[in-house]
């Protein structure tokens, strides 16, 4: 609790959060999974990965979080464009992911419809659902697609940070006007499969064009406002009423660079300060990237900048709220894929914050429930229908691609 809390509000938060389903839309630690043989029942608190970054996730703080459904991220990383490898990286992912549900099915169980989450609530689990990132991962081919379908994707966000074949990102020269004839095509074929269409790092015509094309609702799995914070990762206000009207959802992503100017300018100052002190310890420790890590961490600690407040991420609700209305905005936490959470929350286990938030602003107990997770059940279960009517309509016809 807050220090600062009213503990009836507070109780009455908790109360909330306990019996809402919570659907989070976005979390990395599969990668860590793979890279460095983690396992979800370890106590991660306080841990660190590899690159320095802190744990946000184990089964004991996925409790605390009170999340029924979690998205991990079958994350692929753009550079795959250019060594190869990106479908073999995904299979490891998804591999990993559901190796952890059956070493632990008391805890977990996979999960591929609306239907399933529901019934995972009542049995007091944790729904792991899966989304594919970097739709490069399907190397151009629809057949690889429904067979990602059948091993459980539903969701897939069309780039990362780098423009490819079919879909312009976020953070790269455009090549395609936003989605190319084939992009057009795939998300056709999402929404014939109900996947659904993840608009998180894309170009802002990328997603105007996924807008035009998907006849189910969209998702944006991991992204903030742009009118709260002015960042090409987030979605723009006319996208937002778009978004509105196709019935999908923006779900927030907690990261400080994302949601504050502020402290995302900060963050860049402070990193060209100090880059010939990290270019130095980074030959210091050459071949101890662990320790190069430590000493980074170091000295990033003895030059603080602010950091945010979580209350910064009701912020970005309540301006979705207002462009777009309360049915358009979830969570979408990016746990383990950011190196650090706004001023308060240390990991999932401290997501009821935002619960508690809301709740003081005046929220309404059925609109908060929304945020936390109905809305993204309603677009997921819309999604399902859309795929029902179509997979008469369509399957069998002409979409069967080759591989350009
Ligand atoms: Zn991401």
């Amino acid at each position: 609790m807050p220090k600062d809390a009213d503990p009836k509000l507070w109780a009455q938060a908790q109360k909330i959060h306990k019996k809402a389903i919570i659907i989070d839309g976005h979390n990395d630690i599969p990668s860590p999974m793979v890279d460095e043989d983690f396992d979800l029942g370890t106590n991660s608190v306080g841990k660190f990965h590899k690159d320095g970054d802190p744990f946000h996730t184990d089964l004991a703080r996925f409790k605390q979080s009170g999340i029924t459904g979690e998205f991990f991220s079958i994350y692929v990383s753009g550079s795959t464009l250019k060594t190869g490898g990106a479908m073999r990286r995904a299979m490891d992912l998804i591999d990993a992911t559901m190796r952890e549900v059956e070493k632990h099915p008391n805890q977990l169980t996979a999960c591929t419809t609306a239907a399933e989450i529901r019934r995972a609530k009542k049995q007091n689990k944790v729904c792991a659902l899966m989304g594919i990132e970097g739709g490069y991962v399907i190397e151009n081919s629809l057949y690889a697609l429904r067979n990602f379908y059948r091993l459980g994707i539903r969701y897939m966000t069309l780039t990362h940070n780098v423009t490819h074949d079919w879909a312009d990102a976020h953070r790269d020269e455009p090549k395609n006007n936003g989605l190319s004839d084939f992009g057009k095509e795939v998300v056709r074929e999402m929404n014939r499969l109900g996947m659904l269409v993840d608009i998180s790092h894309v170009s802002e015509k990328t997603m105007s064009d996924v807008l035009d094309a998907s006849a189910a609702p969209i998702i944006a799995s991991h992204s903030s406002a742009r009118g709260v914070a002015n960042h090409t990762r987030n979605v723009p206000d006319n996208i937002l009423k778009r978004v509105a009207q196709n019935g999908g959802v923006v779900m927030i992503n907690f990261y400080p660079a994302f949601l504050d100017e502020k402290y995302n300018s900060d963050d860049n100052d402070r990193s060209a300060r100090l880059k010939p002190q990290i270019d130095a310890l980074r030959e210091q420790y050459k071949n101890d990237g662990q320790a190069f890590n430590e000493a980074e961490r170091k000295l990033l600690a003895a030059n603080p900048i602010n950091v945010p407040s979580y209350t910064r991420i009701v912020d970005h609700i309540d301006h979705i709220k207002r462009v777009a209305g309360i049915d358009s905005v979830g969570i979408g936490s990016d746990y383990d894929g950011v190196p650090l959470l706004p001023q308060g929350m240390n990991g999932m286990e401290d997501l009821s914050l935002v619960t508690y938030e809301m709740l003081r602003r005046g929220y309404s107990e059925q609109d908060i429930r929304k945020v936390l997770g109905e809305n993204f059940m309603r677009a997921f279960a819309q999604a399902e229908n859309v795929a029902k009517i179509n997979s008469r309509k369509i399957s069998g016809e002409g979409s069967l691609k080759k591989i350009k």
